[in-house]
């Protein structure tokens, strides 16, 4: 059975060439992978001779590279969805940051998450607002701890 590779959202995942020929003095002409970031996913309009309709990432060179090589109609592009980092503050008194980190999630987030549930949002940065001094907070482990 084939299995498509998915689309890579952090690098471009073209071939271009590595710059040696026949004429170049050293080296061996290859395919390396493009290092640049992707800007759309394309997608092929028609499936392949494997059946299946592939994707891939790609730069804006070689979006265009593919554009001159196969014409207009052969993929359809999506724009690569952008990263974020999202960050939520809120004040609280308590008498350390782990139990600050536990009164919030308690308040307002839901219960597994408050639980220090495994790979859920369960982290917190505690910034002492007199000190400035920051800790981090795994819930996950602060779990079973006294504190
Ligand atoms: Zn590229």
């Amino acid at each position: 059975m084939t299995t498509l590779t998915p689309p890579d959202h952090s690098r471009c995942q073209a071939e271009r060439p590595n710059g040696y020929n026949a004429f170049t003095l050293g080296g061996r002409p290859a395919m390396v992978r493009c290092s640049n970031k992707p800007t759309v996913i394309a997608t092929e309009a028609q499936p392949g001779p494997d059946g299946l309709i592939g994707s891939m990432s790609l730069c804006e060179e070689c979006k265009a590279e593919l554009l001159k090589d196969y014409g207009p109609v052969y993929c359809g592009f999506t724009e690569v969805q952008r990263s974020y980092l999202v960050t939520w503050e809120i004040n609280v008194e308590a008498d350390n940051p782990t139990m600050a980190s536990q009164d919030v999630a308690d308040a307002y987030f839901q219960p597994p998450i408050a639980a220090g549930g495994p790979d859920s949002a369960c982290v917190f940065k505690v910034t002492d607002t007199k000190t400035g001094e920051t800790t981090i907070i795994d819930l996950e482990v602060a779990r079973g701890q006294a504190f």
